[in-house]
């Protein structure tokens, strides 16, 4: 059965409900809009052209939900559906490319690229450099790297990183389609097919 995405919002849309709040589901900077769990896609997939009710979608799936989420793990997610929140987690984490290109660690974590964001970090603290410094990629993926453990439970919240987030969410908001272009810089990708969804692209 061909899939078309509005037929099956308008389709399943009722089995969501809305959860509240402003903060982005997967790593705590402010939201843009909502993710469907499971992806609208999933439950097409799942319903194969017949009819389903909410109590075998319910049985399958757990209670739909729509979760407050940012563009950059919307996107990050795409349609990566996922055993759990932490599995969508990973997959944005994925993208968000502190990584080794070559050399023995090629594919690694690089602790080398993170500590020197630290360091761009640090200057912005004591007033070195300005808030443009939001705008690197490695800067990002470092805070957007640490929110997001953070909400796994793998790393401590710092104050310091609160102050860093704040800043960052503010220059990520200061220009339109901005988040969505940081996204690929972080990535390193070049373009992206968005997910077809409740952001209207
Ligand atoms: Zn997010």
């Amino acid at each position: 059965m061909r899939y078309d995405r509005r037929k099956a919002e308008a389709r399943f849309g009722h089995l969501f409900s809305v959860v509240p709040g402003d903060a982005c589901h997967y790593c705590g900077l402010p939201s843009d809009g909502h993710d469907h769990r499971p992806a609208v896609h999933t439950l097409h997939k799942f319903s194969e052209g017949r009819k389903v009710t909410r109590r075998e979608v319910e049985e399958h799936f757990g209670p739909c939900r729509l979760v407050p989420c940012c563009t950059i793990c919307n996107m990050g997610i795409g349609s990566f559906e996922g055993d759990d929140d932490n599995d969508r987690r990973d997959e944005i984490l994925g993208f968000l490319d502190f990584y080794d290109d070559d050399g023995p660690t090629k594919g690694e974590w690089s602790f080398g690229a993170f500590s020197v964001a630290c360091e761009i970090l640090d200057a912005r603290v004591e007033g070195l450099v300005g808030d443009d410094v939001y705008a690197l990629p490695a800067v990002g993926r470092l805070i957007m790297s640490h929110a997001l453990r953070v909400k796994k439970g793998e790393w401590k919240d710092l104050e310091f990183f609160n102050e860093h987030r704040e800043r960052f969410a503010s220059w990520l908001c200061a220009e339109p389609r901005r988040k969505s272009k940081h996204f690929l810089a972080m990535a390193r990708l070049e373009s992206y097919k968005f997910k077809q969804g409740v952001y209207g692209r």
